[in-house]
């Protein structure tokens, strides 16, 4: 999907049309048009880029300087008791659209939503084999 396609682009110039809580020359955020939670908010920055790794870590600092302001804001606004801050990135990880954004999920106690969280133990030596072959790549 190119940003001529893209519907957060299209949302970001205002082609379509969304529910905005916050914008500023960074980034825009909105309500999702399919909520988890009353409140459920993207954060999106105004230019086109894909995923946290290809985002310029410049943008990705002001994106993040912006997500604590606009999560406070929402959690306050639905009487959250807590919220997850999500980021999908390629489709095994359920990102559907391909413009970087971040999930603010206003969440109450007990409110079940991600109910599951599929942890497990490494291995005996399998944690140090792991954490090497992501060494190498930073
Ligand atoms: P992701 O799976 O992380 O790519 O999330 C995409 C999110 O965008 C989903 O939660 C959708 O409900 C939401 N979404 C898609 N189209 C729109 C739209 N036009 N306005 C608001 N939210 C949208
Ligand atoms: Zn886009």
């Amino acid at each position: 999907m190119g940003v001529q396609d893209c519907i957060f682009c299209k949302i970001v110039s205002g082609q379509i049309p969304a529910t905005k809580i916050y914008e500023d020359e960074v980034v825009v955020a909105f309500l999702d048009i399919g909520p988890i939670s009353d409140g459920h908010t993207l954060v999106m920055p105004r230019q086109h880029v894909e995923k946290v790794h290809s985002c310029p870590p410049e943008l990705l600092g002001q994106i993040w300087t912006r997500l604590g302001k606009i999560a406070g804001a929402v959690a306050l606004a639905v009487g959250a008791d807590g919220y997850n801050v999500l980021c999908n990135n390629g489709r095994a990880a359920g990102q559907v659209v391909d413009h970087l954004h971040f999930h603010i999920v206003p969440r109450k106690t007990g409110d079940g939503v991600f109910a599951q969280w599929p942890s497990y133990k490494y291995r005996p030596g399998q944690v140090e084999i792991i954490a090497d072959k992501i060494r190498k790549h930073l």
